[in-house]
């Protein structure tokens, strides 16, 4: 059609596969051609590019240096496994709920600020123990500006501190490492620091840059002087933020709560987040409906460096996501509708990658067996005619199955292709077969003759998976036709005697 092109990818299991690499053929006759081979042509649209036109968000400027104003750090902690930066999180947490003088119930947001006696601000995210690895590598990259290593001071340098430090390089993050565990009476601070030094840690009090302090995360020794080290390490990195500009941030959690509904806690790193703003973030957006704090508190805004909770998410977006704000609705539209098409083809392009390599190896696998089959002196004519087929030696193996399909069309379609399967090895047998989701009696028969379904394109109630389970019948689930065959392959295969 005009509105349409399609790459025709045509496969006819054990034979070569066709390529109408460039041809423009209409739905009619691709249909017809295909059903020549006996099976279902599967159309993946590819719309147009009508909608790529407008393209992605056009980013603002770099903000001018006269409206940059101090922004809070925004800090991970990270170390070895029980080394105690869950303990240390709590820690922090807690005397944050204390400074605010809040007596509402903090809740897990993925991040939280903590204000020092001198009005300096702090964001750590709250993301402990392994998981601060991966969101090292993801959301963390691109959002953190001060690594917290905890090392325990009775342990020393482990595995996992050396993998911080890695990451810590790669991202040329700077890194603060935090000697825990100082209460414990075989606590060695100083091998703990030698043993840093000798893994290229370059500590302060050793004529380095790198800042170490002693801690007790579970006694609450040291975090004065571990967070006035942070504050010491951001004022060196002078970092700033254009509170005026159009809001970008990055998404640190976002899940969907049962009562709460969609949940995404974002770090703001430009502009001032309010109300009534427009964000896209991945192919989701938001028209800001309201914004919390970490100690649950409504907040009318949110300047860089801040982690707020932001209501009015139309979709959950991913966490790492960046986040931008766009002006108008009719924005939102074309940028969404841009991405989406940009994913799509991502996807239509893994697929099609996916059909070649399946194809490859089948093909190959195809040409193994033909050898292997020749050389074993074994191969022989496939038989022509159905019938002589048809009354099995009871000395033969079988496989019996139930057919269901979504439309005649396609359960024709696969019994004609289940038709030109001939073997002496192995009785193919088709006990039943029709249009409509899997049923009971799909199940009770299949039960009967110890068989397996095969589906295509059809639903699988719960309750009948369920049935199909306690019965030991296998329900083997397909959208793409020529998956089918390759598992029924398979599981005919897996009847035949093994060729020695
Ligand atoms: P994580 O795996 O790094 O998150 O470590 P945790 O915070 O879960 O701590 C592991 C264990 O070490 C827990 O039993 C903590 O109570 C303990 N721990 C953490 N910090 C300290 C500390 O400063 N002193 C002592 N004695 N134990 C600590």
């Amino acid at each position: 059609t005009t509105d349409h092109v399609y790459e025709v990818l045509l496969f006819i299991p054990g034979t070569e596969a066709y390529d109408f690499d460039d041809a423009v053929l209409d739905q009619q006759t691709i249909t017809q051609i295909v059903k020549k081979s006996g099976m279902v042509p599967e159309f993946c649209s590819r719309k147009k590019e009508t909608l790529e036109d407008d393209g992605d968000i056009v980013r603002q400027p770099p903000p001018d240096p006269k409206v940059l104003v101090r922004r809070p750090p925004v800090v991970t902690i990270m170390g070895h496994v029980d080394h105690g930066k869950t303990t240390l999180l709590d820690q922090l947490r807690s005397s944050n709920i204390v400074d605010k003088e809040f007596g509402g119930i903090t809740q897990h947001i993925g991040a939280f600020l903590v204000t020092l006696s001198s009005g300096e601000s702090i964001c750590f995210l709250d993301t402990p123990g392994h998981a601060a690895f991966s969101a090292m590598r993801g959301r963390g990259a691109h959002l953190t500006d001060i690594i917290v290593l905890v090392v325990a001071a009775d342990d020393g340098v482990m595995q996992q501190t050396l993998e911080v430090l890695q990451h810590a390089q790669d991202a040329a993050v700077p890194v603060i490492v935090a000697i825990n565990k100082i209460d414990k009476d075989n606590a060695d601070l100083d091998k703990t620091k030698q043993m840093l030094m000798q893994h290229q840690v370059m500590l302060e009090e050793f004529g380095g840059e790198v800042q170490a302090v002693p801690i007790s995360a579970l006694k609450g020794i040291g975090l004065t002087e571990l967070q006035e080290a942070i504050v010491t390490q951001a004022e060196l990195m002078q970092l700033k933020g254009d509170p005026k500009g159009l809001v970008e941030g990055r998404v640190v959690e976002a899940q969907i709560d049962p009562k709460r509904g969609r949940l995404v806690t974002a770090v703001v790193q430009r502009g001032t987040l309010k109300r009534g703003d427009l964000l896209v973030a991945g192919t989701t957006w938001a028209k800001v409906r309201a914004m919390f704090d970490d100690s649950g508190k409504l907040v009318q805004s949110a300047p860089p460096g801040t982690p707020v909770e932001i209501l009015g998410w139309k979709e959950i977006p991913s966490a790492g996501d960046e986040i931008l704000q766009v002006r108008k609705e009719s924005e939102v539209k074309s940028v969404l509708a841009w991405r989406r098409n940009q994913e799509l083809k991502r996807k239509q392009d893994e697929t099609w990658t996916a059909i070649e390599e399946s194809r490859k190896e089948h093909d190959q696998q195809h040409r193994a067996d033909l050898v292997a089959r020749r050389e074993k002196g074994i191969y022989r004519k496939r038989r022509e005619a159905k019938g002589k087929e048809s009354q099995p030696r009871p000395d033969h193996p079988q496989f019996s199955l139930v057919l269901k399909g979504d439309v005649d069309g396609s359960v024709d379609a696969i019994l004609d292709v289940f038709d030109t399967y001939h073997s002496k090895k192995c009785q193919l047998d088709i006990i039943h077969y029709g249009v409509g989701n899997v049923t009971e009696s799909d199940v009770e028969i299949a039960a009967a003759f110890e068989g397996e379904i095969f589906a295509f394109n059809v639903d699988l109630p719960q309750k009948i998976a369920a049935l199909a389970k306690e019965k030991g019948v296998p329900v083997r689930r397909h959208n793409i036709i020529y998956r089918l065959f390759e598992e029924l392959v398979v599981r005919l295969n897996s009847k035949l005697p093994k060729i020695e």
